[in-house]
């Protein structure tokens, strides 16, 4: 078995520790070093938790053609950005190509140790959402629909009952018996992607929905100012939201005011990251959403305008290092919201450093002070997953 140790300072405690492990488990936890050294060492958090990635790589779990090797690929190059526990994400499109899907992903999980050790359940974001410019964001118009629970069930048994989490607007008429009976299936029922009112919001959460995805993003670009989904959203306790702090997608002002209204323990990091991630500027034809540009600052846009967005390219650790920069939020609180917390809606106990948890970790540095551009992600040292050094920067 594996085991190995390592070195650093505690994104909670600040304090310097050697971590050690054994067998994927973590064996021990010692404080070392003398105050001088301290402040040299690099950051030490449990690894990553991103419970929305598309692909990456130029590869998309959306692709008609989607293969097992593909989905080992992606599941593996994420040790490169810390993370080791993710959830593929597919958005809104026809049942061939969805069920196709969640078929190729529920036998990599079977066939490949690497993936099933990393895959903490698929994400599955539509095809039930709202039909209108703005907060149907890129997802394809002719492939959404309304709630279907006889579809959903052919999608869970397609998965092998891998789904996980359900992205859905509640607008439709129904909607909370369907969220109601996903949810008492054991799947997370999120809302995104919606126009739905104050009524139905409220029908959603007491039906059982527990998650806002990208709050603020997948919306109209005007809004009446009250009432509105984003000030209904924000005020249910019943809750979570998760937000793509990566310097595009919300202003730093909105991520601050969210933070508050929430509070951190209702808030999560997700990347968001799609096939395009770290692709060089142009014009790029996707599976799932038609073409796609690359614009010069990192953005990802729908081809020929400059709004709407089509997804993000910086991975999850650049939000960690956007939040601390943009709010007053510390770096422990910034680093449990992409592991403690998403772990817990995933119903892990994941994402904490005590012996006896999984030997997945992360050693970072935060980036440069005064960093110039829109985000600066973090400096990925090591990756340890499941008591395996899976990246290592002086190797790579
Ligand atoms: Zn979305």
């Amino acid at each position: 078995m594996f085991s190995g140790q390592m070195v650093g300072r505690r994104t909670d405690t600040f304090q310097a520790v050697r971590i050690a492990w054994s067998g994927g488990q973590i064996t021990g936890i010692e404080s070392v070093g003398s105050s001088e050294v301290v402040e040299e060492f690099p950051w030490i958090s449990p690894g990553l938790i991103d419970l929305q990635i598309n692909g990456c790589q130029g590869l998309a779990f959306n692709d008609p053609g989607l293969t097992g090797a593909q989905v080992e690929t992606v599941s593996r190059a994420l040790a490169a950005w810390g993370v080791t526990c993710y959830c593929p994400t597919l958005t809104t499109d026809s049942f061939a190509v969805l069920s196709h899907a969640l078929r190729t992903l529920a036998s990599a999980i079977r066939e490949s140790r690497a993936v099933a050790a990393r895959v903490g359940g698929v994400h599955v974001e539509g095809p039930y959402i709202c039909a209108e410019d703005g907060p149907r964001g890129a997802h394809p118009r002719q492939h959404v629909r309304p709630p279907d629970w006889d579809e959903f069930c052919r999608l869970q048994d397609a998965a092998e009952g891998h789904i996980r989490i359900l992205t859905l607007s509640p607008e439709y008429s129904g909607a909370d018996v369907f969220i109601s009976r996903v949810a008492d299936s054991g799947v997370v029922v999120a809302i995104g992607h919606t126009q739905a009112d104050s009524d139905q919001l409220r029908a959603a959460v007491d039906a059982g929905a527990r998650m806002s995805t990208h709050l603020g993003n997948g919306a109209h670009a005007t809004l009446r100012r009250h009432p509105n989904y984003l000030w209904d959203q924000l005020a249910e306790d019943g809750l979570t939201a998760s937000l793509i702090v990566d310097g595009h997608h919300l202003p730093p002002a909105v991520v601050k005011t969210f933070l508050r209204a929430k509070t951190p323990d209702r808030c999560i990091l997700v990347s968001d990251v799609t096939a395009m991630a770290g692709l060089a500027p142009g014009r790029y034809e996707t599976a799932g959403l038609g073409a796609v540009d690359v614009l010069e600052d990192g953005r990802l846009v729908i081809a020929g305008q400059q709004q709407l967005l089509a997804g993000a390219s910086l991975p999850i650790g650049a939000g960690i290092a956007n939040l601390v920069r943009f709010t007053e939020q510390g770096l422990g609180t910034a680093v449990a919201m992409a592991t403690s917390r998403p772990a817990a809606i995933l119903g892990q106990a994941a994402g904490r450093l005590e012996v006896g948890a999984p030997a997945d970790l992360v050693q970072f540095r935060l980036p440069e002070p005064g960093a110039r551009g829109p985000a600066g992600d973090l400096q990925i040292q090591a990756t340890v997953q499941g008591g395996e050094r899976v990246w290592s920067a002086s190797a790579s």
